[in-house]
């Protein structure tokens, strides 16, 4: 199997919770899957491993793990229950990162911290008119005093019911288009913040999604993100590394299909003889492994990248394409090679393939990365 380079004290760490993640996650996610939410007991285990810390610098209270770390936990713990990867997966790589990338000291000091102690956060960027094209939100943050006001909603926002506070985008200056976007930290208990909707899903079903609605919230000045009017940026860079998150969250949905799948076919007979050993069954795993391979090397290659600060825009596009359409064509075949057993949901076989098909959709739909991808081509061609 693919590696990817940790340091001891990093593979140590990921042992504990691959175990957790076999032991105690797993048993727990065909419930977590029914009832729609992830157990506290299941986000405290989380706490008290210490996996909110991870890549959270040491001099905010976290333990500074690398990105490819980040990775490789994110990979584990959806190789168990993609919705509990996806709590740990928001507040990381779509509330702290930013905040690393881009914060002020006063902002890293107030919030890292708290992340790197289990408090959960989100990115609320997508509105009802505003998906792939997210330049054309309608948010506004009005300044006035020593507060920006900010009026609006946002719609698909995951970890909604569990965030403490959100990094949102909103437009301060409607004349700029894409250049009149700022950036700000949004405390979910703010004055008029509220939750409008939950949102029931196809997959992921554990993870809380949420509508939001601004109503007249005020944010403080110093909870701007970066620069005013320069917030689109803040949020592209966010999505670059948030894409090998989502590409590593393909990755363990893939995993745990396909070695279930081969677990089947190994016991299950016809024609007197398991099915393991019919050829056509064979091409297929081989096939299946091969996919999984080659998106895992992508995605690996790509944390390894951003690690080293080099440009990661076209491979992490690339691994997030390339994983999840490799995850929902190996969780529809591990589908197949339960046949009708499969299709129910007495097995597992039928959530692995719900769960894929959102890794295709988010933090950019797989059209938006191809558009990426070629932007970044045709440029430096
Ligand atoms: C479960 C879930 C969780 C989410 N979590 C979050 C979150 O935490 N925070 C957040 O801000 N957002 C979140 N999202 C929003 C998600 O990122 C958007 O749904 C996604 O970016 C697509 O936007 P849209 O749904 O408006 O689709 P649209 O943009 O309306 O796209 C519709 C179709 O048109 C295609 N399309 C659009 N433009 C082009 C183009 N230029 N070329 C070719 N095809 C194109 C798309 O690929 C898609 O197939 C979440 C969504 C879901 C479903």
């Amino acid at each position: 199997m693919a590696g990817i380079h940790l340091t001891e004290d990093e593979e140590t760490v990921l042992k504990y919770v691959a175990s957790f993640a076999n032991n105690e996650l797993k048993p727990l996610a065909g419930q977590i899957d029914r009832e729609k939410k992830v157990p506290e007991k299941i986000i405290q285990r989380m706490r008290d491993l210490g996996l909110f810390a991870a890549c959270i610098p040491k001099e905010y209270g976290g333990a500074g793990l690398s990105f490819s770390f980040l990775t490789r936990l994110i990979e584990e713990l959806s190789s168990a229950c993609p919705s509990t990867a996806l709590v740990l997966d928001g507040a990381l790589t779509l509330f702290a990162d930013p905040v690393i990338m881009f914060g002020s000291e006063d902002l890293k000091k107030r919030y890292l911290p708290r992340v790197a102690s289990g408090e959960i956060g989100g990115l609320a960027l997508t509105e009802a008119g505003a998906g792939s094209d997210a330049a054309s939100i309608r948010t506004s943050a009005e300044k006035k005093g020593d507060h920006y006001v900010l009026n609006g909603s946002k719609i698909f926002i995951s970890n909604g019911r569990l965030a403490r506070f959100f990094v949102v985008d909103a437009v301060t200056d409607p004349s700029m288009g894409h250049r009149g976007i700022s950036t700000f930290v949004v405390d979910s208990d703010s004055e008029g913040f509220k939750i409008s909707r939950d949102i029931d899903k196809m997959g992921i079903r554990g993870s809380s999604t949420v509508e939001l609605v601004f109503e007249n919230v005020k944010v403080p000045l110093n909870n701007l993100l970066g620069e005013e009017n320069k917030g689109f940026r803040v949020v592209m860079e966010t999505l670059d590394s948030g894409r090998i998150g989502i590409a590593a969250q393909a990755l363990g949905i893939a995993q745990c299909a396909l070695d279930e799948a081969i677990d089947y076919v190994k016991q299950r007979k016809q024609f007197n003889t398991r099915i393991a050993d019919f050829q056509g069954i064979q091409f297929m795993i081989a096939d299946m492994a091969t996919k999984l391979e080659a998106a895992r090397l992508l995605t690996y290659r790509a944390a390894e990248m951003w690690d080293r600060h080099e440009d990661s825009v076209r491979i992490s596009s690339m691994a997030k394409l390339y994983a999840s359409d490799v995850a929902m064509q190996i969780t529809t075949d591990a589908l197949q090679l339960f046949g009708g057993y499969g299709y129910t949901t007495d097995m597992n076989a039928e959530r692995h393939m719900r769960d894929a098909k959102i890794t295709q959709i988010y933090e950019g739909t797989n059209q938006i990365q191809r558009v990426i991808i070629a932007r970044d081509i045709l440029r430096d061609h």
